[in-house]
């Protein structure tokens, strides 16, 4: 059993330590909001006062926090984890954020002897409390192969992407088809209402034709079609809209490293910012269904 520090003990953070704790691992947390590491302790969590206390005498360091610049920060301020870890420690960063980013924190942990792996995870709150998360992963295949029995604590589908960076590679190409294929399945279903047909009519014909996809045979955003989705609880997340925006913001980043063109990741982006102006940032993503209800074409 491995010495194991986890940063970030929010949503998804939580409930992804507790299980390391039930794997028998010691896991010591830290937050920057105390109380989310204190009320942990019940179930086996130690609690860290500082990033230097939780990391010192851990063989893997996990991070799971929001931002890109939080993960640099946690990574590389004087008192980080890079500045605190001991030889031989693997830092994994299981946040969704930048590829430009996650490739400069592996030169830059690389530089210090740090092993490093990126392993966003796919499947929300749900998934990570049910350890059914999908986890992608990009670094070096001896650290991969390393860790992955950690990563089975909380994930059911655990893949090796390649090296440095393709697990973010991974989940922002995964997000940009889901924020797409999300707008496209609203749109038919908003303009089949319109011009007179039945949502769950419609539905039945599409789901069993060519227009099916996860958008609309998991997650339909036309309610009362399925039971157990936000469009049938008044777009209450689920995965809120300014998440999708964000993920769909990382897509362009990702693009423009590249010179990559995605136009209908773009018009996505552009349609989930007016979205969340719009008061929705904290609505479940599939409401833009009702927001693309109330426009009129000139
Ligand atoms: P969250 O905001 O609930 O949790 C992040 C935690 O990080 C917070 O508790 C915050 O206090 C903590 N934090 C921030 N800066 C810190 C620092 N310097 N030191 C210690 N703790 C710090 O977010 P979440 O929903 O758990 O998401 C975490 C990551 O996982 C994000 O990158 C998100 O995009 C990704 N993700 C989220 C979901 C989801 O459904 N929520 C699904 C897949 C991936």
């Amino acid at each position: 059993m491995s010495v194991i520090a986890w940063i970030g003990l929010g949503h998804m953070g939580a409930p992804m330590a507790l299980h390391l704790v039930q794997a028998g691992h010691t896991v010591k947390g830290f937050d920057v909001v105390p109380v989310l590491s204190q009320a942990l302790v019940k179930d086996g969590l130690q609690a860290a006062a500082s990033i230097a206390e939780a990391v010192k005498d851990a063989d893997v360091v996990f991070t799971m926090v929001q931002t890109s610049e939080q993960v640099h920060d946690l990574c590389l301020q004087p008192e980080g984890i890079f500045a605190h870890v001991k030889p031989g420690v693997i830092y994994v960063d299981a946040s969704s954020i930048d590829i430009a980013m996650t490739t400069s924190l592996h030169e830059a942990a690389k530089s210090r002897g740090i092993a490093m792996l990126d392993a966003p995870v796919s499947g929300g709150v749900g998934g990570a409390k049910a350890a059914t998360l999908t986890v992608m992963v990009g670094g070096d295949l001896a650290v991969f192969n390393a860790v992955k029995p950690i990563f089975q604590t909380y994930g059911k589908n655990i893949v090796h992407a390649g090296g440095a960076g393709l697990g973010q590679a991974a989940k922002i190409c995964n997000n940009l088809i889901l924020g797409v294929t999300m707008v496209g399945v609203c749109e038919g279903f908003m303009l089949a209402e319109k011009l007179g047909l039945n949502s769950k009519t419609f539905f039945d014909i599409s789901s069993v034709s060519s227009g099916q996809c996860w958008s609309m045979t998991s997650y339909c955003p036309a309610p009362n079609i399925l039971p157990n989705v936000p469009s049938s609880h008044d777009y209450e997340p689920g995965f809120m809209a300014k998440m999708m925006l964000k993920d769909l913001n990382l897509a362009k980043h990702a693009a423009d490293y590249v010179h990559a063109m995605t136009p209908m990741s773009d018009e996505a982006l552009n349609l989930y910012q007016q979205y969340t102006d719009a008061g929705n940032a904290e609505k479940d993503f599939s409401g833009i269904i009702t927001w693309l209800a109330n426009l009129k074409a000139e």
